[in-house]
């Protein structure tokens, strides 16, 4: 199969002066960038009229807990700070089964698309007594939806009766978590470069892991070469319980633990001092940029320049729907704008570096050297947002446009050569059958 974005309205690429007559898609990869010289290729299969739609590289989001699209917007969770707001919500999540988690993941996977999003990462760390096999859960809900995963297997292994946040009805042993880690990265982790499902091991946070769990997945995760994930200064409270129980600030915890590297990120990445930044940036280690979560928590702003400054690759994650409240990968690529120019003021941070975050730098995150960039060779993942809506009239700048006029919604979008998303629908899912069978599955969540 051979498609030609013909003629596109704007296009951003790695070099922003470069000339773009057109993208030419063959066997699920970016074949070659046309320039206006270029003659058009013969037998061509499909071409998109693009001359009214901005590309962009699929964007990439590298947090999230698709399980909470369940519990959105929660009374019992509304203006809470983490600590509270997990305690309430816990012993809801307790109550998740395969149907729910089926639900919530394909729900999760069809907001993420239809924002323009390609390859999204779930965290997922409740595994109830029930569900104890919840990632394969997860592996089977994505198999068609056309989007590329990466599952990261979560856990809990502190207890509040260990000192931990937590209820134990959440939590589960040790030799448990660590036989399910491995025969999940053996069943289903693909170390290709075209891979469709990456699994990487992602003990939840200080508060709910023990020490030895975080040291024994590090050395299972290097086993197998995959990556590793957690949470890291988020609050300030996360801060003082790392120093009254383990001793150490957060990032003197994660060097304890044998986790300041470069096959590490971590989620939120908020209160650093300019030592531990600039120890994060030599090792390499990864921050995904959460604005909208830490915006509803109050949790604070992640120093992104300065940590991309120092070395760390930065990327872009909407975070559980618990705290977000919802999947949009191109509105938070918008936060990420507002909130980093409140930080660092207009000129500092441009809606390029925005875009940035949310593709080349999520996919460097991720440890994906073919995606995030439109670039010959690499996997053909696209966005196509069309400016057409009455946000977008009289707009000059058509990239800048995308996000200070609010863009929500792709025209298409393409995974691996294939469309995901076609004139703004799913070809993958039936979204009006998904969100019956969702808010059925919410409803039982939240109501028992
Ligand atoms: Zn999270």
């Amino acid at each position: 199969m051979k498609i030609l974005i013909q003629s596109p309205l704007a296009v951003l690429l790695p070099d922003p002066e470069q000339e773009c007559s057109g993208i030419l898609i063959e066997r699920g990869r970016i074949e070659k960038i046309l320039d206006f010289s270029d003659d058009l290729p013969d037998d061509i299969d499909q071409i998109i009229d693009a001359s009214d739609c901005v590309v962009t590289p699929g964007l990439i989001n590298t947090h999230h807990h698709y399980y909470q699209t369940l519990t959105r917007a929660l009374p019992v969770a509304l203006n809470k700070e983490l600590f509270p707001w997990l305690k309430s919500l816990y012993p809801v999540w307790a109550g998740l089964d395969a149907d729910m988690i089926t639900a919530a993941t394909q729900m999760a996977a069809a907001e993420l698309l239809l924002s323009g999003c390609t390859t999204s990462s779930d965290h997922h760390y409740i595994f109830p007594s029930s569900v104890t096999d919840a990632l394969d859960v997860q592996v089977a809900a994505l198999a068609n939806t056309g989007i590329r995963s990466v599952l990261t297997r979560g856990s809990m292994s502190l207890g509040e009766d260990q000192g931990g946040l937590p209820p134990r009805n959440t939590v589960q042993d040790e030799d448990t978590i660590l036989a399910d880690s491995e025969r999940v990265i053996t069943t289903y982790h693909d170390a290709g470069d075209s891979a469709f499902l990456n699994i990487a091991l992602a003990p939840c946070s200080p508060f709910s892991v023990s020490e030895s769990l975080m040291k024994e997945s590090a050395k299972l995760a290097r086993r197998y070469r995959v990556r590793l994930h957690t949470h890291l200064a988020e609050t300030h409270d996360e801060t003082a319980f790392c120093l009254r129980v383990t001793g150490y600030r957060p990032l003197d915890y994660l060097e304890h633990v044998d986790w300041l590297a470069n096959d590490v990120w971590l989620a939120h990445g908020i209160h650093f001092n300019d030592n531990e930044v600039t120890r994060l940036g030599a090792a390499g280690v990864g921050i995904t940029h959460c604005p909208s979560s830490n915006m509803i928590l109050g949790s604070g702003q992640c120093p992104t320049l300065e940590l991309e400054s120092a070395g760390c690759p930065v990327g872009l994650g909407v975070d559980g729907s618990a705290s977000n409240d919802g999947s949009n990968m191109i509105q938070e690529v918008r936060q990420a704008l507002l909130l980093q120019r409140l930080r660092y003021g207009a000129s500092k941070m441009t809606h390029i570096d925005a875009l940035r975050m949310a593709t080349s730098g999520s996919a460097k995150c991720i440890g994906r050297p073919t995606l995030g960039e439109i670039r010959p060779g690499f996997e053909a993942d696209l966005a196509l947002f069309k400016l057409d809506e009455p946000r977008f009239s009289g707009a000059g700048d058509p990239l800048a446009a995308l996000l200070l006029c609010g863009a929500s919604q792709a025209e298409h979008v393409m995974v691996g050569g294939k469309w995901s998303v076609y004139d703004k629908q799913l070809t993958t899912m039936d979204i009006d059958e998904l969100t019956v069978r969702h808010r059925a599955c919410a409803r039982m969540l939240t109501q028992t």
